[in-house]
């Protein structure tokens, strides 16, 4: 997209290319737009709606907090900023391959920094890696955020080019192979980075041994195995992590989207204490990580997967999703559909036309969905979504496609 192609007379930078609706409202898993239409969100904000749009339980608590103290930052202490941490640890701790550790951040893509220091200052600190050799080694397709550490080990041409120089230290191999890492680890290397299910890239789960090959060859080689669980977290796969579906426990997690209720950005590592600990006084921080607003928000995000029934839920209701969607494969409106607990990527069949114009059609229809790597559209319903709502929202799917 050029300049001329922004919208006239408006000042927005161009590096978006909304679908052409104006939301107004938000409740569950419906939205409004400005002219009264309704919509069924079946983006969730790329999952940081996992719970719905102003879920009255996230709502209560932000709206509480807002009456005492928003923000300390971490020069002091607030009353929630251990609670919020232990209460998340008591939930991600277990899924985790050790005693936890919790850091909180705000954005996706700090707690992924975050992630990349700490894995390398452990490097150094423990390891014995010397000084400044650090490697990470990450998969090609990957989607951790948009830094500009971040995208140097991207293979997105569009999110990469044109941002360097790049960050060095980082080795791209096939998502997938567990050979492929193998061969890239040496006594360099700290960490391997994954999305265990690669969302931005269209729900790409990998072969079943990929994770646990992964965990294996990480401990066989004092490697720290990092999962970016940042969309994958949290509910959305029927697990409260997606590693769970394979049993595997990483090193370091990285939680942000769903970990803020849909009401503002909260992030955070959780991981092996050993490995946070290098991250000593003044080696790094935020300003508004861990702010009572965010602990606040996050300690009811918490409370709501604690139950475990959020999870149930997307697993039983994506059991029948999926057969829906597979039938719609079945009568070739799409060439094949991936899912895993409430969360899909379609290909549309061809002749179909693009991803970007079934979502048109899906507006048209009363269905917000996100079009990705052209004839792929990736689906996330708010976990809290009516078996009815989402019947309905596939029916529409289905009409679209025809
Ligand atoms: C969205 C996302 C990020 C980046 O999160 P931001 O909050 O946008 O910085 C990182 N990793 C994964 C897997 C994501 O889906």
């Amino acid at each position: 997209m050029t300049a001329v192609d922004a919208v006239a007379g408006s000042v927005l930078a161009p590096n978006y290319h909304p679908l052409p609706v104006t939301l107004v409202d938000g409740l569950g898993s419906w939205v409004t737009d400005d002219e009264g239409r309704r919509y069924l969100d079946l983006l969730s904000g790329y999952s940081a709606l996992n719970f719905g749009h102003r879920h009255p339980a996230l709502v209560a608590a932000a709206h509480a907090q807002l009456d005492r103290l928003t923000l300390t930052s971490r020069a002091f202490d607030h009353e929630l900023l251990e609670p919020f941490a232990a209460r998340l640890a008591a939930l991600v701790g277990p899924l985790v391959a050790g005693p936890p550790m919790v850091l909180p951040m705000n954005t996706g893509a700090e707690a992924v920094e975050t992630a990349i220091k700490a894995a390398r200052k452990w490097g150094y600190d423990v390891k014995g890696v010397p000084a400044d050799r650090a490697t990470i080694v990450v998969a090609d397709g990957n989607f951790h955020g948009r830094t500009t550490t971040i995208v140097s080990f991207s293979t997105d041409p569009d999110a990469r080019g044109g941002f360097g120089p790049y960050t060095p230290g980082f080795r791209v191999v096939p998502f997938g192979s567990v050979d492929a890492v193998r061969d890239a680890v040496d006594e360099t290397t700290v960490a391997v980075l994954v999305e265990p299910i690669q969302g931005e890239q269209g729900v790409v789960v990998p072969p079943h041994d990929y994770l646990p090959g992964l965990r294996a060859l990480c401990t066989d080689q004092d490697v720290l195995l990092v999962a970016d669980e940042i969309q994958s977290g949290l509910g959305r796969t029927g697990t409260t992590l997606a590693s769970e579906l394979w049993g595997v426990r990483p090193d370091l997690v990285t939680l942000g989207k769903a970990l803020g209720g849909g009401i503002m950005p909260v992030s955070a590592v959780v991981g092996r204490a050993d490995v946070l600990g290098v991250l000593t006084a003044g080696t790094h921080g935020s300003t508004f990580g861990g702010n009572p607003l965010a602990c606040a928000v996050g300690l009811a995000v918490v409370a709501l997967l604690e139950t475990g029934q959020l999870q149930a839920r997307a697993t039983t209701l994506g059991r029948h999703w999926g057969e829906r969607l597979d039938a719609l494969v079945g009568e070739g409106l799409l060439a094949s559909s991936r899912r895993v607990g409430l969360w899909a990527g379609l290909d549309v069949a061809e002749g179909r036309g693009t991803g970007r114009q079934l979502c048109e059609r899906l507006l048209a229809r009363g269905v917000l969905a996100k079009d990705t790597h052209g004839s792929t559209i990736r689906l996330a319903p708010p976990l809290t979504i009516t078996p009815q709502d989402l019947d309905l929202a596939t029916d529409r799917l289905t009409t679209a496609l025809r």
